[in-house]
């Protein structure tokens, strides 16, 4: 792991994901433990610790840190727990997952995305989380059900392979819609699925090659 840069950490922390809400204390230490900063491009290492998405190249976006928070929250994970997620992008909410779930498996369509986000991973640790090169819309069948699935780019429509492959009890959370999206909350249950929706978001959109 990288202790550098702790101070900026905390004070992000104190600073915007607290007065945020995010509560969580497992959640708080994730977000004053992972550095930011070695995920992010050189060029925005300054900006690293200011609360507001960076792109991160091929286009595409790291989300601002209260937002990361928000909805790692918002999946209630168990130290036990199996997650999806979809748009790894540059491996930062993956590494987030991966302090407070038991394995994280995690699929990205950009492939130089993809290979930086797990040579990131690899050189900070950590051991509990794949790297899958592919469309994520199919989720990951195999390795099927997920206790939590979480998706970083917007769908205009609820993938129904990811409400499949989640476990009785298990929970989605992803941003739906076009222009602007609303970030909703699937739970399953025994009776199938119970939806809310937390606030209004701006994600870059689910790329679907196969269509549907
Ligand atoms: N969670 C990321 C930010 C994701 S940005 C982080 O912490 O940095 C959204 C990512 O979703 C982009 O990298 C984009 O390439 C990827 N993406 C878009 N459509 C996808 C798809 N169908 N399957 C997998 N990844 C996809």
């Amino acid at each position: 792991m990288d202790s550098t840069r702790k101070a900026e950490r905390n004070r992000m922390v104190d600073q915007y994901i607290i007065p945020h809400g995010v509560k969580d204390p497992a959640v708080v230490a994730a977000m004053r433990h992972v550095p930011r900063h070695r995920f992010v491009p050189g060029e925005y290492s300054l900006f690293a610790y200011v609360d507001g998405p960076l792109p991160i190249g091929h286009g595409q976006t790291i989300s601002q840190p209260s937002l990361v928070a928000d909805m790692t929250a918002a999946l209630q994970l168990k130290k036990t727990d199996k997650v999806l997620e979809i748009g790894t992008g540059s491996g930062y909410q993956a590494a987030i997952l991966a302090e407070l779930a038991d394995q994280v498996l995690t699929i990205e369509i950009v492939e130089p995305l993809a290979r930086q986000a797990e040579q990131t991973l690899a050189e900070l640790g950590y051991r509990n989380v794949r790297v899958r090169i592919g469309d994520g819309y199919q989720g990951w069948p195999e390795e099927a059900p997920f206790d939590a699935i979480i998706v970083t780019a917007a769908p205009d429509h609820v993938p129904q392979p990811l409400l499949e492959q989640l476990a009785l009890g298990g929970r989605l959370i992803l941003p739906v819609g076009r222009d602007i999206q609303t970030l909703d909350l699937y739970r399953r249950t025994a009776e199938g699925y119970q939806r809310t929706t937390l606030t209004l978001v701006r994600f870059v959109p689910l790329v679907h090659p196969g269509g549907q």
